[in-house]
């Protein structure tokens, strides 16, 4: 089978792999869609993977064509994505059922081979079943949409709840859906490009605001009467809307960090004051995953799109063959590429 394959940081090369051996708890799943996950960037250009070589790619979509011996529920011809934390089951955390924080599990794409091939054998327990009406570019986005949705359930939100997102990637507009999809009245997205912007208010966000060309925190206390929202989410990572974010919680605020900065992080003291007074909570929220695994926010998730109250269709931003994968790493690297999802179809363009 043809696969994309990394031996060290930037170098990509395109192979001829040999099929996956599907396991007794596995299936075999044709790859239909995967996508470039914004953790796949420094993991191929700057930081390598766990493993070398080894095949990235962990946003994928497909159809059953191989069942393990083991495995009830699925047949040939199944649509799935599937989870790409392979859990220990054993450690206190996945006791627990808490397993984003698992100390000792496997990752398609990071730890074993990944997606950016036309075939994966995965753990038939990593699966999610996708409506075959369900477009498999869609599938392949539930990824980045059930990392949004943990968010949403860490800050334990009610559609009567406000919120404010900064940062669009994928997961930001994918929230500005989701709060949507549950009734959320005022939804406020912050970022520093307008196109992003644009594409947040086709996703539902009722204001947004360009914090490159005015005082974020301003502009939104300005809208809500100085109330600020019940919740809002860094996703940027980036220490100063980390900080806006704090300051744009109002009283009983739930204040989610999600975007990873690997930077210090200095509090005005108005925003220190504000988690004093307000009574602030501000917690971090890490991957996508609950009890039982792989957890509501893949099965919600992927109820919502076969539902088609998530749009996927608005992030995506190119539709690639696989061949042209070494080829767009490149262009990121140089800068020489303006994206947001990108997709790739290892089998061929979707019918
Ligand atoms: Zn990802
Ligand atoms: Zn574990």
């Amino acid at each position: 089978m043809k696969a994309i394959q990394m031996t060290e940081v930037k170098k990509l090369h395109v192979i001829d792999a040999p099929m996956p051996v599907c396991g007794s708890d596995e299936v075999l799943l044709k790859i239909m869609a995967v996508g470039v996950c914004g953790s796949d960037i420094p993991r191929i250009l700057k930081f390598g993977s766990h493993v070398l070589p080894i095949i990235p790619g962990h946003e994928f979509a497909g159809e059953v064509v191989e069942v393990g011996k083991d495995v009830e529920g699925w047949v040939s011809g199944d649509h799935a994505t599937a989870a790409p934390l392979i859990p220990c089951n054993e450690c206190e955390w996945c006791k627990k059922g808490i397993y984003s924080l698992c100390e000792g599990y496997k990752y398609y794409g990071s730890r074993n081979d990944g997606a950016y091939a036309q075939y994966l054998a995965v753990k038939a327990a990593n699966l999610v079943k996708l409506d075959p009406a369900t477009p498999f570019d869609w599938g392949a986005t539930i990824d980045p949409a059930a990392n949004a949705l943990h968010a949403f359930y860490r800050a334990e939100a009610v559609p009567e709840d406000t919120l404010t997102v900064f940062g669009l990637g994928a997961i930001g507009l994918f929230a500005i859906q989701y709060a949507k999809a549950l009734g959320m009245k005022e939804i406020i997205a912050v970022d520093i490009q307008d196109d992003k912007l644009e594409v947040a208010r086709q996703c539902g966000a009722t204001y947004t605001v360009n914090s490159k060309k005015e005082d974020a925190v301003k502009a939104l206390m300005d809208h809500t009467g100085g109330k600020g929202t019940t919740i809002t989410f860094d996703m940027s990572g980036s220490p100063i809307a980390q900080e806006q974010a704090v300051l744009a919680a109002g009283k009983m605020g739930r204040v989610v960090f999600l975007g990873i900065s690997h930077a210090p992080l200095t509090l005005s003291d108005k925003a220190v004051d504000n988690i004093l007074r307000y009574q602030l909570a501000i917690m971090g929220s890490w991957n996508s995953f609950s009890n039982p695994f792989p957890g509501k926010e893949w099965t919600e998730a992927a109820r919502l799109m076969d539902e088609k109250k998530m749009n996927p269709d608005l992030l995506i931003s190119h539709k690639l063959p696989l061949e042209e994968l070494p080829g767009i790493f490149e262009k990121i690297d140089q800068r020489a590429i303006e994206f947001n999802k990108i997709m790739f179809y290892p089998n061929g363009p979707l019918e």
